[in-house]
Formats: C-alpha cells, structure tokens, sequence
C-alpha cells in the first residue's frame, strides 16, 4: 500500500497539472522534498496506531510522508478546494487511509476527526499557527502530540527558558502543559516558494496533568497581561488584571521588581492560581 503512494508523480508535476500556484493568504509554502518530509514524519513517534491529524496538506508532500511511514489513518483539514483532487488521488493510492476535510481549522475540533491516540503533524499556514497552537493546548488531554512546523521565531519562543531573550507567554503556556523540544530548522530555500524567515519544527507532548496547579485560563491571563509589558516591572504589567497586585505578587513570594522574562512556569502557575482566588474573594 505504501509503495503506491511512493509511486504516485512528483510532487512538481502535480502542482503543475493542477495549476496549484502558492497563495500568500494561505500561507502556501510547500515542502517538495519527500526525504524532508519523511524525517518530519518520524519526530511524531509512533504513527501506526489512532489517528494523525494534518493541517494544511496542499499538495501533500507531508502527508505523502506520513502515509508512506505507516500511518494508519489520517485525516487532513485544508481550506484550499483547489487540493481535493490531488489529495483524492493521495488517499486512493494509500488504500483509503487519508481523509480530506475542506474548512477553517481553526474551527475544527480536532478531538472529533478520529481515535486516540490523536498525533497532529503539519506545516502550518503561518499566519495561524499561534491561535491552532493556543487551542490545541486547551485540548491538550485528548491529543498525544503535535509535531509541528513554525516560522523559527516562533518555535523559538515555545522552547524558550526563563531568562532567553525568547522566553515568552506561549513558552509558558505549552511548557506548563506539554514537554517541548525543537526537532529541526529549515532554510528558506527548503520550501518553494521560500518565505522570507527560517522555519523550524518543533515538537509537542503533553503531560498525563498539567506541570503545576492552575486553571489554563487564568494562566492565558497572566501571562497576557506580564508579557504585554515585558519590560516593566510584574508589580506595574499585572494591574491590568484587576486585582491587588502587590497582595497577588506577596503572596506568590516573588520579588516585585522581577520581570516577566525571569519568572519561571511553576510561578507563573502559582500566580495564576492566587488571581483565580482573589477574584472570587472580591465576587
Ligand atoms: N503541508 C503542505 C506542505 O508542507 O507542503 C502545505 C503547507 S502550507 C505552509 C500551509 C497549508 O495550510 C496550505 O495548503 C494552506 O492552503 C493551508 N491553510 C491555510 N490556512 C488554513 C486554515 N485556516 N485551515 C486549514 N488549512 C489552511
């Protein structure tokens, strides 16, 4: 079965055939080189059992990959009908093991598309790949991981530690809820056409349970309102959150004048489980 996926045209001659030129507002920048492909689909472990979710197939140069490594059923959401044909042809040759779904993934419950174990692989469209990585990590429980590609500055900010320049909201969010590790980076030239910045993949597996003790929401706020003023001082960025701020920071034990940047996940959390309190004492 997968040998005939092995054998369906190059991915260029496909392309060409159905006239499929890259469209900047989807994000279109695609991985041509089935060798690439196939190293991404390795970093997302065990494809062989449950379901591999992938978002934005295109042409199919990952997906390909994914069916060619032993995926046993995938399932592809992408916004782009021109794809419906190519992607067909993918599925028919793989023994019906893709499934392709038109629409918005950002308003896709990925948790509905197949069993467990839920494994998402993609080359993001980049002008969406934080808000379907901020929700995804809200459903982080059903999903086993997600092996995903962003622009290199991104994936930066989601490994990043306490104190690196990156370090950042959504390195506290995914590293409080998954283990994180940068799997790879990529030249421009690597995708066709080439972007303008570096690419990188990064790896995402989440805990049985969340790192600390806290509600994601109030996490989600925390960290919005520390990073938005990463510069200041907590004592200054937090008063957006409405709260007595210098009781909030007393009470989680951390200094006043720290900055966003030095706190670390488990204070975050603690901080985030104080508002949660604090706001139902004022209520
Ligand atoms: N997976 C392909 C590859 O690696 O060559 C294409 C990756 S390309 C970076 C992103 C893909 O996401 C495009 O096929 C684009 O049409 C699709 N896309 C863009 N926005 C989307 C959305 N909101 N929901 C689903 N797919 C989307």
């Amino acid at each position: 079965m997968s040998d005939s996926v092995a054998n369906l045209p190059p991915l260029r001659e496909i392309i060409a055939e159905h006239g499929l030129n890259a469209q900047k507002k989807l994000g279109q920048n695609f991985l041509l080189d089935l060798n690439l492909t196939c190293k991404i689909a390795r970093r997302a472990g065990d494809i062989r059992h449950g379901t591999v979710i992938e978002v934005g197939p295109g042409p199919g140069g990952l997906t390909r990959a994914l069916l060619m490594e032993g995926a046993a059923n995938v399932v592809a959401i992408e916004k782009d009908p021109r794809c419906r044909p190519i992607l067909d042809q993918i599925s028919a040759a793989s023994g019906g093991r893709l499934t392709m779904f038109e629409g918005d993934a950002l308003t896709v419950d990925v948790t509905k598309l197949g069993d467990a174990p839920r494994r998402i692989v993609a080359n993001l469209p980049y002008n969406v790949a934080t808000p379907l990585l901020v929700g995804w990590l809200k459903q982080a429980s059903e999903i086993t991981s997600m092996t995903l590609m962003f622009q290199k500055e991104v994936a930066e900010r989601i490994v990043a530690v306490p104190g690196d320049s990156a370090y950042s909201r959504l390195a506290v969010l995914a590293n409080w809820r998954c283990d994180t590790k940068m799997e790879m980076v990529l030249p421009p030239r690597a995708f066709t056409p080439p972007p303008k910045v570096e690419s990188a993949v990064v790896t995402l597996r989440p805990l049985e349970t969340p790192r600390f003790d806290c509600m994601l929401e109030d996490l989600e706020a925390v960290t919005a309102a520390a990073f938005g003023q990463r510069r200041k001082m907590l004592r200054r960025s937090l008063k957006g959150l409405g709260v007595d701020t210098d009781a909030l920071i007393d009470a989680a034990g951390i200094t006043a004048t720290d900055r966003a940047e030095n706190l670390s996940v488990e204070e975050f959390a603690t901080i985030a489980k104080l508002y949660r309190e604090m706001r139902k004492d004022q209520s």
